[in-house]
């Protein structure tokens, strides 16, 4: 294979300790710079790098260094800087590029101005945040920066070509590169660095002047190594990096003195309610922080672990339970909470990826809730004009409902707002909100092909329209109709085939008027939310495996308690019915404008049917489970109009019939659905799931009419949509193990 071509001729690095040295090596090995120099203050240093293979030079003057160099590094502790600049400046070639890696960004941009009147386009400010507590050269390692984010910040006048240069070499070191301002980089700088180095620092030099130190120490559990573990940092390094942030550090330490206070008043007081509140909403945030701080989509990262369900044949269901809550009203119910008046409490709420990365969003913009603790929550609304202004971009995980949704919301919001996903997220379309949002007036950017982050200018007047959907979607629906509380006038949407309707019922649920004609929804812009209570209903999607495992298992007796009945989602019940299952549908009632039910499902005989097409729609998602009560019905089930369903997660018309096939069953597939004959044997087998959770939980189904052991692959998404769904599964009769959880 050819050599790669290196980015730069000639790099020098002046300070070669622990990251000048580090990014040498990084770069000689992947060969990114024909030649890498290095400038020490101590020329035994630079020498010691020669040796260890981390430089190709050493150079005995800044002079000799920066001579002929296309990039030079300063890697030295923020304060010399500037004194090191003013050495490099009379030897610097014009077209260089200078940058650096200093910890704090405006003390480098006050010390480039001071030395060249200002930052030039071949000057870039670059922060990596990566390092360790050793420093020198002796520690310098190649792969310091693998999998770890570097900030760079460059001005308005920065040259885009050396931009994409230093990105290319950072990336070549196995870096992933943000940009940021010099302002918010020092000030999210001071948060998550400075602060927690300043209170380890804090915290065991107290202790180490208690009277019991020494057993302090020798006692000190694993908690305490870790939380401390910084305090061991180069002292002269974290001595300039407090002096030159100063303002960003302080804001930050008067900020955490001021909780801190509070925390002191609530232990004297015994004022157990803010105890638990500041830790339960610490410990929510830790947990979703961790996530986001992985930098993995939150889908990828859970099916990266392998998950495979083993099932046993054979079985009866019997039991009395509950689902997890419906994701789409988990969801809404944050976002209206969030916008009322009053506090809403929420039970039953989903604790799935997509509505933890709402509640977080929210909490970003200054909204209190509470929990989710086993389903409950609590919101402390703010009011419709009350969002505050979030402090860096919303990360909505795998979202694209929460996507959607918020672009409508933060189009009309006093600040500006930006919204970014995971990799998935990323490559979906935005235009088909975007579009709609501009012609009410809002100032949205997305990024090439209408696709995020999204840029979202505050402080627009909207203006309501009617919109006539081209195509059929509850998220752009939900999100013109979000926009439209804040336009002048009314908004009307009007959809070409019915679509899930939970936004339209939870605002009358908040007392929001949603006029309601035929496919027409409208709301006038002005009004308030009033705080409610939702107990969010159980998922009739997740109902419909228990559903159809009750109806094919024989003796069996099985309630599932408030189920959500949402007339766009029951033709899952409509279409066992017409197959012949024995539902009855009880307690029926209103919760936040949306109705549920208990539903006693027992065994039965089911037959198959021609499936009336108007039914599909209102049963998109549970297709899958139906193929199986089809495999196990009397004769006959056809399936048509259903092309969707090869869009979904799969294919779900070929994954399903694959996995089928592999437990003996035969079915035709069609273009746009599939013809199952039944009363085959399910044998056993071995099904792949393709990462898709409604076609795992199906075959789990499945199991109960098998004659023989299914294993089923690739389940780890089941988590995502049913969190608890082997042990609910389990104790209702199904013979599941789960391995690799
Ligand atoms: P380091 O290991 O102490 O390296 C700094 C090197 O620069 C040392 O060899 C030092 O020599 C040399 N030096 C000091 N003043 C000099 C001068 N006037 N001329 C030439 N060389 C000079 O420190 P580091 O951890 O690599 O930190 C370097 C920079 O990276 C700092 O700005 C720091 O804020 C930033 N940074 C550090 C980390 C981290 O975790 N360590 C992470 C990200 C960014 P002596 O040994 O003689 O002092």
């Amino acid at each position: 294979m050819a050599e790669p071509t290196p980015i730069f001729q000639r790099m020098a690095v002046i300070g070669l300790g622990l990251i000048g040295g580090s990014m040498a090596a990084a770069v000689r090995q992947n060969r990114l710079a024909g030649t890498v120099v290095a400038f020490d203050r101590r020329y035994e240093d630079a020498l010691l790098g020669q040796e260890l293979g981390v430089i190709d030079e050493a150079a005995a003057s800044i002079a000799d260094a920066v001579t002929g160099a296309d990039l030079v590094v300063v890697a030295v502790p923020v304060r010399a800087t500037e004194s090191v600049l003013a050495e490099i400046k009379p030897h610097l070639a014009p077209g260089t590029l200078l940058t650096d890696v200093g910890s704090t960004k405006a003390s480098f941009v006050g010390a480039v101005e001071s030395v060249f009147g200002e930052l030039g386009a071949n000057i870039i400010p670059g922060h990596p945040i990566a390092g360790s507590e050793k420093s020198g050269v002796a520690a310098a390692n190649p792969a310091l920066f693998a999998q770890h984010k570097v900030i760079l910040t460059p001005g308005e006048g920065t040259d885009p070509v050396k931009l994409d240069w230093l990105t290319r070499l950072w990336e070549g070191c196995g870096a992933t590169v943000l940009t940021m301002s010099v302002a918010y980089h020092d000030e999210v700088l001071a948060a998550t660095s400075h602060l927690p180095h300043l209170i380890a620092f804090s915290l065991v030099d107290t202790l180490a002047g208690e009277d019991q130190n020494m057993d302090i120490f020798r006692y000190a559990a694993g908690g305490f190594r870790d939380f401390t573990r910084i305090a061991a940092s180069d002292p002269v390094m974290w001595h300039d990096i407090f002096l030159s942030n100063r303002d960003a550090v302080l804001r930050v330490i008067d900020h955490f003195s001021r909780d801190l206070d509070q925390l002191r008043t609530a232990i004297a007081n015994q004022d157990s309610a803010t105890l638990l509140t500041v830790f339960s909403r610490a410990k929510a945030a830790r947990e979703h922080f961790s996530k986001m701080l992985s930098g993995q989509a939150y889908v990828t990262d859970m099916s990266q672990n392998q998950v495979t369900f083993h099932l046993k044949p054979g079985g009866r269901m019997v039991g009395d339970i509950r689902v997890p809550g419906d994701k789409s009203i988990s969801h809404r119910s944050i976002m209206l909470g969030a916008l009322a008046d009053g506090v809403t409490e929420v039970n039953g709420f989903l604790e799935g990826e997509d509505s933890l990365a709402t509640l977080q969003a929210f909490r970003d913009m200054g909204v209190t809730i509470e929990g989710p603790d086993n389903g409950y929550v609590r919101i402390y609304g703010v009011g419709i004009d009350g969002l505050q202004a979030p402090r860096g971009p919303l990360y909505l995980g795998n979202s694209g409902t929460a996507m959607r949704l918020f672009s409508g919301l933060l189009a009309a919001q006093p600040f500006d707002s930006e919204l970014t996903g995971d990799e998935s997220l990323s490559k979906r379309p935005m235009g088909r909100v975007a579009d709609p949002l501009k012609a009410m007036g809002a100032v949205i950017e997305t990024a090439e092909a209408g696709r995020p982050p999204l840029k979202i200018r505050g402080g627009q007047a909207l203006t309501g329209i009617h919109y006539e959907m081209p195509v059929a979607s509850a998220q752009v629906k939900s999100c013109l109709l979000l926009a439209g509380l804040y336009s002048e006038g009314a908004t009307s949407v009007t959809e070409p085939a019915p679509t899930r309707d939970h936004t339209e019922r939870m605002l009358e649920g908040f007392g929001y008027h949603v006029h309601r004609n035929g496919a027409v929804s409208s709301v006038s812009g002005g009004g308030r939310l009033t705080a409610t209570a939702i107990d969010v209903p159980a998922d009739i999607s997740s109902a419909a495996f228990f559903l159809v495992a009750a109806s094919i298992a024989p003796d069996s007796d099985l309630t599932l308690r408030h189920v959500g009945m949402n007339p766009t989602r029951v033709g899952v019940i409509t279409i066992l019915r017409l197959m012949g299952a024995d539902i009855e549908v009880s307690n029926e009632r209103e919760v936040g404008g949306e109705p549920v039910a208990d539903l006693r499902v027992r065994s039965a005989n089911l037959k198959g049917i021609d499936i009336p097409e108007d039914q599909v729609p209102l049963a998109i998602d549970e297709f899958p489970v139906l193929f199986i009560a089809a495999a196990c019905a009397e004769g006959e089930t056809i399936l048509r109009g259903a092309e969707e369903l090869r869009v979904k997660e799969s294919d779900r018309i070929q994954v399903m019939a694959d996995g089928l096939e592999a437990l003996g069953v035969r079915t035709t597939v069609t273009p746009d659905g599939i013809v199952i004959p039944g009363g085959q044997t399910i044998g056993g087998g071995s099904v792949d799931s393709h990462g898709d959770h409604r076609i795992a939980m199906s075959f789990a189904v499945a199991s109960l009419r098998a004659v023989g052991d299914i294993v089923i692959n690739d389940c780890a998404n089941v988590a995502t949509s049913f969190p608890g769904f082997v042990e609910l599964a389990r104790s209702t009769g199904i013979q599941i193990s789960a391995e690799g959880i």
